[in-house]
């Protein structure tokens, strides 16, 4: 279906945006979605982005024109009628989400650039103050909120994701593309910071700052994206067999829904529905606890480890098996207590040699802000009765860090967070 030689004017090549990257993983799926304009199955995902981007939007633009870093009515009123879904989102991210509206230059602004990188199609809010070259543009990009720092010659551009697992900016295009448009919209900007704001979750943002001097690799990484997208109209056009890639934007892809995918044999996505998968996953772990309390009650018993040998003379044993690990105690400890020094301070044999280290070489000493008790630890101690205030006093210098991982819930009554939207709109990665 895309081996024959087309008879008709190249196909023409739209500008390069951040939602093309996953598509161009796989050739037939760009081919399938931007050549051929077969609407791919973005569904939920898309709605639900969609609509968040638009009321942080609209938010921010009524925040920075009141002059206020909050308005919750405001909130309220920009977030009616959005589906259950975003409206979850948008609730948990309600109370939290402020807005820098003294540094806030513009939101939902479209930024362009032409083949050779240079400011073109000026939108209505930069007209006038950026020279537009006039040339169609090559690359695209619809930056959620751009703020501006102009004391210290820094930009910001924020970027609001409705996923379920935060990722890093710097791995992807997006964060690049859209710090070379502000770098090549605004000579006098030094320094850009691409921040991703996760708003499922409260407070939970992952950060990229690139400086002018990495404008080089800026712009090596979008041109050959770029030269990526060309060269895939260039074979398509010539009639050449597409590749076709299976990864984790096959979930997107026209042909993975109609079951066309040329792969479809092979393509992992296609083996079973995601529902399947957490039906086998439920199984699989009772039926690992059954087993493991089987083995264990063996080599109890029996005193004998487990051993298979397959049949290339590999051995696999299940068995009691040691490993060491090395704690840092904070306090030294006694018989009956913890030792003190000749002026009656506790002692704290790792942290005062850390303390030692900082003193001696100032130079290499921000790590140490980085040193850490486990939770598990404290907390184990701090969860008496008889420590509550000392558990309170703790909690209030506590520091918060939102991490997340993909997991199977506990058996529920319902779904508060269900994904359930119908409408679709355009496409959201
Ligand atoms: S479903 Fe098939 S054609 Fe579509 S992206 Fe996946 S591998 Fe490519």
């Amino acid at each position: 279906m895309t081996s024959k030689k087309h008879n008709f004017s190249p196909s023409p090549i739209p500008p390069l945006r951040q939602s093309l990257e996953p598509v161009m993983g796989c050739p037939t799926f760009y081919v399938e979605s931007v050549i051929k304009g077969n609407k791919t199955p973005g569904g939920m995902e898309s709605v639900r982005g969609t609509q968040i981007h638009r009321v942080v939007a609209e938010y921010s633009a009524w925040c920075a024109t009141k002059g206020v870093a909050m308005d919750l009515n405001a909130f309220d009123r920009f977030a009616k009628g959005v589906g259950p879904v975003a409206a979850r989102i948008l609730e948990g991210m309600r109370d939290s989400y402020k807005v820098q509206f003294n540094n806030l230059f513009a939101t939902e602004l479209t930024m362009s650039l032409d083949e050779d990188l240079r400011p073109t199609e000026v939108s209505e809010a930069m007209e006038g103050t950026i020279p537009d070259i006039g040339k169609p543009a090559a690359y695209q990009g619809t930056l959620d909120a751009l703020l501006f720092f102009r004391d210290e010659l820094k930009s910001w551009i924020d970027d609001a994701k409705s996923h379920p697992r935060p990722f890093d900016p710097a791995e992807h295009l997006q964060a690049k593309m859209y710090a070379l448009m502000v770098f090549q919209h605004f000579s006098w900007v030094q320094e850009v910071t691409f921040r991703l704001v996760f708003v499922r979750f409260a407070n939970l943002s992952r950060v990229v700052t690139y400086t002018r001097q990495d404008l080089p690799t800026l712009m090596e990484a979008v041109k050959s994206a770029r030269e990526r997208q060309k060269m895939l109209h260039a074979d398509y056009d010539a009639g050449k067999k597409m590749e076709v890639i299976a990864g984790s934007q096959c979930i997107y892809c026209p042909l993975l829904a109609n079951a066309t995918c040329p792969i479809a044999k092979w393509n992992p996505q296609m083996q079973l529905t995601p529902e399947q998968r957490l039906n086998f996953n439920l199984f699989y772990s009772a039926f690992s606890k059954v087993n493991n309390k089987a083995m264990k009650e063996y080599v109890d018993g029996t005193g004998k480890n487990i051993t298979l040998k397959d049949f290339n003379g590999k051995s696999y044993q299940f068995g009691p098996k040691e490993s060491e690990s090395n704690i840092y105690p904070l306090f030294k400890a006694t018989a009956t207590g913890v030792e003190v020094d000749a002026q009656n301070r506790l002692v704290m044999p790792v942290v005062d040699l850390l303390s030692d280290y900082a003193y001696a070489s100032p130079e290499d000493s921000a790590w140490l802000g980085k040193v850490q008790i486990s939770s598990t630890s404290l907390t184990n101690y701090l969860k008496t009765k008889k420590r509550a205030v000392l558990d309170l006093a703790v909690d209030d210098v506590v520091e918060k860090v939102t991490k997340v991982k993909l997991a199977v819930s506990k058996p529920l009554d319902s779904l508060p967070d269900d994904i359930t939207d119908e409408d679709e709109e355009e496409e959201e990665f």
